[in-house]
């Protein structure tokens, strides 16, 4: 009689079992039978290195639904694949090439997309085997990948279909720029750095407001104030005359409740063309856009007398002006997270240039209608309510980096 191990090794037994479920076959599906179809396609895991905790529970999750239809008499499918997840590809592979002192641009494009592939087959590999140790039931027979032909033809299709029917549209959308690279940056290439600066409590008629960026004075387009703040109440909705660099200018004040009032004075100066958040403020308020920075890091003509200056020159010429005219309370020292360029450590400027986006707001009354209708059920119950506040305050959806 064979020894018996005197403790149980799942390594051991999990394997052999997965091996005999794949070679006879228990995976697949078969599209003559007769049976009722099951299907789920996975969420397909970028390709970014190996699964973590979160893809072993919903991979189970799947699993689970998967095996007990196919028990249920359901011609059960399980499609496999990986995602391609581009950008974040491309990230890792500049960190690898930056790692060996060089960029994309000395390998070249091909060699490059050569890297991506190599990356590719080793990353996807390991996920599919991280999958197959799981015991995830897939029909790897079918197994995918987000960059395959016809996929990719399924892509460009969607797209044409939502761009006929007038769900897919241009509009302008701030992003992340690197002024040296010149390029558009997605979140994931922007680096966060503690930096000391100073904060500039600047006159603002008879408000007072605080800011990192005195240069983008020259963009603002109002003020705004948090609508609970009863110390400002009195101002919102009016027009103030103010004295500035540029002479007397005319802003609006509005409130919005982006606006945290226990920070600096409860007042902030809202530059659309210059930073995420005034941007969102923005269009909330309809508030016209002033781009003082352009694409080159530098001034534009829209900022008078700055014109052509570097945005950090602009910065100490114009603290130093208001400082001549008065218009500074004070100036504390700070310290805060900016925003990098992941390649060239540049300061990242935030710049509006044209997107394309997608409507999704018809997309989501028809996904609210499915959980109203009960069709779809959410448990446990009381997320139904997240569901549709996430649903009902849904915004355009930003699907390109240009
Ligand atoms: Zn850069």
């Amino acid at each position: 009689m064979a020894e018996i191990a005197d403790r149980y090794d799942p390594s051991i037994v999990e394997s052999r079992w997965y091996r005999e479920w794949e070679e006879r076959g228990l995976f697949g599906a078969d599209p003559a039978s007769p049976k009722p179809p099951y299907c789920i396609v996975i969420p397909p895991p970028n390709v970014t290195g190996s699964l973590h905790w979160g893809h072993a529970l919903n991979n189970t999750l799947q699993d689970i639904l998967i095996r007990y239809k196919r028990m249920d008499g359901y011609n059960a499918l399980w499609v496999p694949g990986t995602d391609h997840a581009s950008i974040a590809v491309h990230v890792i592979l500049e960190r690898q090439l930056a790692a060996e002192g060089k960029t994309r641009h000395d390998i070249g494009r091909e060699a490059f997309l050569e890297r991506a592939w190599k990356w590719k087959e080793e990353s996807g590999g390991t996920i599919i085997r991280q999958l197959k140790r799981l015991g995830a039931s897939c029909d790897w027979s079918r197994e995918r990948f987000t960059m395959d032909p016809g996929l990719s033809r399924a892509v460009r299709e969607t797209f044409v279909r939502l761009f006929e029917e007038g769900l897919i549209y241009q509009d302008d959308y701030i992003v992340n720029w690197c002024p040296s690279c010149q390029t558009v940056l997605s979140d994931l290439e922007v680096e966060r750095e503690e930096r000391d600066t100073d904060f500039v409590y600047i006159k603002y008629g008879p408000l007072t407001l605080g800011t990192v960026r005195p240069e983008t004075k020259l963009g603002d387009t109002a003020v705004a104030v948090h609508p609970k703040d009863k110390r400002y109440a009195k101002y919102v909705g009016k027009t103030l005359e103010v004295p500035s660099v540029e002479g007397t200018i005319t802003l609006r004040v509005i409130a919005d409740s982006a606006v945290d009032p226990k920070f600096g004075t409860g007042v902030i100066k809202v530059t659309p063309g210059h930073d995420p958040i005034d941007f969102e403020i923005g269009r909330r308020h309809n508030l016209p856009t002033r781009t003082v920075i352009g694409f080159d890091g530098r001034m534009t003509a829209e900022a008078g007398k700055y014109a052509g200056l570097d945005r950090f020159e602009a910065r100490k010429r114009i603290v130093e002006d208001m400082q001549q005219l008065g218009l500074i309370e004070r100036i504390e020292p700070y310290r805060h997270s900016v925003g990098l360029c992941y390649r060239s450590k540049t300061v990242v400027e935030p710049l509006i240039s044209r997107q394309w986006y997608v409507n999704v707001k018809p997309l989501a009354e028809v996904a609210t209608k499915a959980v109203r209708g009960r069709r779809i059920k959410i448990l446990p119950r009381p997320w139904v309510k997240t569901y549709y506040h996430w649903m009902d305050n849904i915004r355009p959806w930003c699907i390109s980096r240009q």
